[in-house]
């Protein structure tokens, strides 16, 4: 009873599948997602790597920092999936998805670093850095 939810960039490029539940469903407002994206929160849900697969298209890729990649569209820019080396997960926008409303977040991560203006009072967790446990 495996769910499989579509994806994928602005243009049309880039398309994606994921299958099964998406877990660690956050608004991340650390400063690399705030900048990659230009936006001053950025929705992610993880699932593991075999999960996810690329079905059209082959997204750009680049070291975001020295332990993690990132996946965008080469033509149209959307921000599409990080990775953390040695994580068994992949994390993938939620906006990037087909139907987004289908994956609310559930918490806030890295408010340490979120910005003054860019509050989202909505009253779920918010964590300083990564979620506990
Ligand atoms: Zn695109
Ligand atoms: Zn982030």
């Amino acid at each position: 009873m495996d769910t499989r939810r579509l994806g994928g960039c602005q243009c049309g490029a880039v398309r994606y599948e994921v299958w099964g539940e998406p877990s660690h469903e956050t608004l991340c407002h650390c400063t690399v997602c705030r900048r990659v994206s230009a936006a001053p929160v950025v929705a992610w849900f993880s699932v593991a790597p075999e999960a996810f697969s690329v079905t059209q298209g082959e997204p750009k890729r680049f070291h975001s920092s020295a332990h993690a990649v990132r996946s965008f569209c080469g033509e149209c820019g959307t921000p599409l999936t990080y990775q953390r080396h040695g994580v068994h997960e992949v994390d993938v926008t939620i906006c990037s998805l087909d139907e987004p409303e289908a994956v609310p977040p559930r918490d806030h991560t890295f408010v340490r670093s979120a910005l003054a203006w860019g509050a989202v009072e909505d009253g779920l967790p918010r964590y300083l850095a990564l979620r506990d446990g």
